[in-house]
C-alpha cells in the first residue's frame, strides 16, 4: 500500500497506539512512526515491541516536524497532552485523538492548538480488555468502525487524509457530530460498560453465593460481563467523568426500563417479559445480520490476534 504520512508521532504507547503502529507499519502507511508515553518502561517495551521506530522522552519533542499526531492517552491526560504540544506543532500538520469521548475532548484540546494545524478528532469503535504497550495487534482496526468527528469548518484535504489512513489500517469509515457520537456510544457502550461493571460487583457482594460457585457456574452471560468489567479502570472512569449528560440520560432510561420487567416479574407479567425479550432478540439477530458478533457460543470472542 502507498505511505499516507511522512511522519506520525503517537503520544500515548498502549493498546490503541499500539495496533495503530503495527497497523501502519505492516501495510507502509507512514515514512516514519515516533512515539512518547509517560513511563521510561513503557517507551522502552513500544521501541522492543517494533511498535514505533523511535521514542522520545517528551511529548513536544515527540510531535516535531510530524505530519500527524494521535493523541492515544486517556480522555483525562488529553489536555495536558495537548497543552504541552500545541506550540510544538508544525505549521500544516493534522493533530487527531482516539479518545471514547469526543465533544468533551475537543473543548480540552482545540484551545491548545495553534490555527495553522488541522484538528480532527476520531474514534476507533475497537477495542478489548487489556491495555498497555503488550496489547497491540495490528488487526484491531480490521472491519471495525472508526468515527471521525470533525470541527466546524474542518479542512476537508485533512479529514480526507486521515480517513484514508484508517481505511488503510482496515477500517470502516463513518463522520459524525461530536455530540450525537457520544449519545450513540453511551448506547452501545458506555452503558453497557457500567452495566457489566455492576453486576460483577453484586456477584462479588453476594455473601450467599461463594467465589468458587460464581467461577464454576457462570454462564455466558455473566462471563461476558467479566470479561467486560475486566476493563482499564482509568479509561472507563475518564469516560463517564466526560461523557456524563448522555450517560446520565440513558442511564435514567435503563432504569425506568429495569423497573417495568421488576414489576413485571412481581405480577407474574408474562406477557410483557415475553414481548420484551422478543423485541430485544430482533435486535442481536440485526447484529449478527449486519456481521458485528457471531452467533458462536463465546460470541466469537475467543482471542483473535491471530485472524
Ligand atoms: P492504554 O493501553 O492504557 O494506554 C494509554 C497510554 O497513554 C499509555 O502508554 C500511557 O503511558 C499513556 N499516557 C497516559 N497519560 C499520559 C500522559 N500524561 N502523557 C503521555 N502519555 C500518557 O490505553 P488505550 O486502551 O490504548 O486507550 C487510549 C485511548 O483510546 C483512550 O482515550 C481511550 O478512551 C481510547 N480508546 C480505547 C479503546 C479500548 O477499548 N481500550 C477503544 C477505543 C478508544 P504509560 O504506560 O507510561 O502510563
Amino acid at each position: 500500500m502507498t505511505q499516507i504520512y511522512d511522519k506520525v508521532a503517537l503520544i500515548g504507547l498502549g493498546l490503541i497506539a499500539g495496533s495503530m503502529g503495527l497497523a501502519m507499519k505492516k501495510a507502509g502507511l507512514a515514512g516514519t512512526i515516533v512515539g512518547h508515553a509517560k513511563s521510561e518502561a513503557t517507551r522502552t517495551t513500544a521501541l522492543q515491541l517494533g511498535l514505533v521506530d523511535t521514542v522520545c522522552a517528551t511529548a513536544a519533542e515527540a510531535v516535531a516536524d510530524a505530519d500527524l499526531v494521535v493523541l492515544c492517552v486517556p480522555v483525562g491526560a488529553m489536555n495536558t497532552v495537548a497543552a504541552e504540544i500545541g506550540p510544538a506543532l508544525k505549521v500544516g500538520a493534522t493533530v487527531s485523538d482516539v479518545g471514547s469521548v469526543k465533544a468533551r475532548v475537543i473543548e480540552m484540546v482545540q484551545p491548545h492548538l495553534p490555527n495553522t494545524v488541522h484538528f480532527v478528532p476520531a474514534h476507533p469503535i475497537a477495542g478489548t480488555e487489556n491495555s498497555g504497550p503488550n496489547a497491540g495487534f495490528a488487526e484491531l482496526f480490521m472491519g471495525k468502525w472508526t468515527i471521525l468527528t470533525p470541527v466546524p469548518n474542518a479542512n476537508e484535504a485533512a479529514t480526507e487524509q486521515l480517513r484514508q489512513l484508517w481505511a488503510a489500517m482496515g477500517a470502516k469509515v463513518d463522520v459524525m457530530e461530536p455530540e450525537r457520537h457520544d449519545l450513540v456510544l453511551s448506547v452501545t457502550s458506555h452503558v453497557p460498560h457500567l452495566i457489566a461493571y455492576t453486576m460483577v460487583g453484586v456477584a462479588d457482594d453476594l455473601e450467599r453465593v461463594t467465589d468458587k460457585e460464581v467461577i464454576e457456574f457462570s454462564t455466558g452471560g455473566f462471563r461476558d460481563f467479566t470479561r467486560i468489567a475486566a476493563s482499564d479502570p482509568t479509561m472507563w472512569r475518564d469516560v463517564f467523568l466526560n461523557n456524563k449528560e448522555a450517560t446520565l440520560d440513558i442511564l435514567g432510561r435503563f432504569t425506568e426500563e429495569l423497573f417495568d420487567l421488576q414489576r413485571a416479574i412481581r405480577r407474574g407479567d408474562g406477557d410483557q417479559l415475553f414481548d420484551h425479550f422478543t423485541r430485544t432478540r430482533a435486535i442481536r439477530r440485526g447484529i449478527v445480520e449486519a456481521g458485528h458478533d457471531t452467533s458462536a457460543d463465546d460470541f466469537g470472542r475467543a482471542p483473535k490476534k491471530d485472524d
